[in-house]
């Protein structure tokens, strides 16, 4: 009996501590993609279905957050997840895109480049990929580079070491956004209800932020996505909102929530947006030349 307790405890404490490691938690990859899954064009949506593994059921939501999963089993995709900076408000390819062992690319920029540039390979009969892991890789990372503090400081993780409390719960800062502002946000304003919250973001994209969404799409030249962008907004937006006004053992509650949860929708709704245009970009087209 105590074994078979000690048993729980262990794998109750691996299963608490997972969701510090992830970026957006389960909830925030599943909106990012069910808001993308609403914007692909027929071709793109028949093309990523016929990529899922048979237990997606067809819906890339369900496969969001299939990255977090195997960061264990495939540990080199880890540094995959992020990006760190030297402590500055700016994100540079060159100095920032690496992992602790200074492999170059390896990180949320080099990966959404490389998994863009596998599913480019569809079509091929000799491509070497697993296509469909690079569309979950794909889809996961286009949510990861939005959540501001998956561009933090290398000093602290991402916020991962800065310990704050969330009202009255101990966590630390990098969990907030991963997690507690969508929870309270969910919990405050939509019935404890995802798809409500969805539901509202959408209404957002083609009421509040109409204007914006052409720009949030546009990549500088003829490039299909621009995470180099995506990653230097998240530095910037981790600095004036996510790191500003916190110190070690703050307590975040109110004045908090209400100024950043916005932000977070902002990031879900750009991220579903721009995986959607990418996925369209990148199968429209295959899609007409395999019809011709
Ligand atoms: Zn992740």
């Amino acid at each position: 009996m105590a074994l078979l307790l000690f048993v729980q405890i262990v794998l109750f404490s691996l299963i608490a501590r997972a969701p510090n490691l992830d970026a957006w938690g389960k909830e925030g990859h599943y909106m990012v993609c069910k808001i993308a899954e609403q914007y692909l064009t027929a071709e793109a949506s028949e093309l990523v279905t016929e990529l899922l593994p048979a237990d997606a059921g067809g819906d890339l939501a369900s496969v969001c957050s299939w990255a977090d999963e195997v960061r264990f089993r495939f540990r080199w995709s880890a540094p995959l997840h992020y990006a760190n900076t030297p402590g500055v408000c700016n994100f540079n390819y060159a100095r920032d895109c690496h992992n602790s062992h200074g492999e170059k690319d390896m990180c949320v920029v080099g990966a959404i480049n490389n998994y863009t540039a596998q599913l480019q390979t569809y079509g091929d009969p000799s491509s070497p990929y697993d296509l469909s892991e690079s569309l979950m890789f794909l889809a996961h990372f286009m949510g990861d580079v939005h959540q501001p503090l998956h561009v933090g400081f290398a000093d602290d993780e991402g916020g991962n070491t800065i310990i704050v409390h969330w009202y009255r719960r101990k966590t630390n800062l990098h969990h907030v956004w991963d997690v507690n502002i969508i929870e309270t946000a969910m919990k405050d304003f939509y019935n404890n209800d995802l798809n409500t919250m969805i539901e509202a973001i959408n209404m957002n994209i083609t009421d509040e932020w109409s204007d914006e969404v052409n720009q949030w799409e546009t990549c500088r030249g003829e490039s299909i996505t621009c995470p180099n962008k995506y990653a230097s907004e998240s530095i910037q937006l981790a600095c004036d909102y996510a790191y500003k006004d916190v110190d070690q053992d703050s307590t975040l509650e109110d004045d908090y929530f209400f100024s950043r949860y916005p932000i977070v929708e902002k990031r879900i709704a750009q991220a579903g947006m721009r995986l959607a245009t990418l996925l369209n970009g990148l199968f429209s087209s295959k899609s007409a030349a395999k019809n011709i």
